[in-house]
C-alpha cells in the first residue's frame, strides 16, 4: 500500500510517498532529510497530535484557559480529549505549566496551563 502524505517537522512541507508492507513502513521518497522518514512512520503507523485547546475558567477577567497537551496523544482520542475538557471548569489563579489535567484519557499525556490567568 501506498499512501502519500505531507511533512509537517518544518516549512520546507516535503511531501512524502510511504511504501507500507506487512504493517511497516518498507520505504520513504521524498524526504529532504532523516526526520521524513520518523515522521512517515510515526504518521502511517501510530499517528499523534499535540492537543490545544481551552478550558473554562472563573474567578479571573477571562473566561477561558489556553492549554494544551504535554506530549503528543494518539491522534484517534483527539475528539475525545477535547470533550472532556469541554467539561473541565478550573479557579484562578493559574499559572504557565500548572498541570490541569494528570494523565488525560490513560496516555500519560498531561493538559497544561499555557498562560498565566491572574485571580480577581
Ligand atoms: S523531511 Fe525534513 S526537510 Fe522535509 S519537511 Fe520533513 S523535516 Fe522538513
Amino acid at each position: 500500500m501506498n499512501r502519500e502524505i505531507i511533512c509537517i517537522n518544518c516549512p520546507l512541507g516535503c511531501r512524502l510517498e510511504v511504501t507500507i508492507e506487512e504493517g511497516k513502513v518498507a520505504k520513504v521518497t521524498g524526504n529532504t532529510c532523516g526526520k521524513g522518514v520518523e515522521y512517515a512512520q510515526t504518521e502511517c503507523l501510530n499517528p499523534t497530535r499535540t492537543v490545544t485547546t481551552t478550558v473554562s475558567i472563573k474567578n479571573t477577567l477571562y473566561a477561558l484557559l489556553p492549554v494544551r497537551t504535554s506530549k503528543p496523544i494518539p491522534k484517534d482520542l483527539v475528539t475525545k480529549c477535547v470533550q472532556y475538557l469541554r467539561r473541565i471548569e478550573v479557579k484562578a489563579p493559574v499559572r504557565t505549566g500548572e498541570i490541569i489535567v494528570e494523565n488525560i484519557l490513560g496516555t500519560e499525556a498531561d493538559i497544561i496551563a499555557t498562560k498565566n490567568l491572574e485571580a480577581l
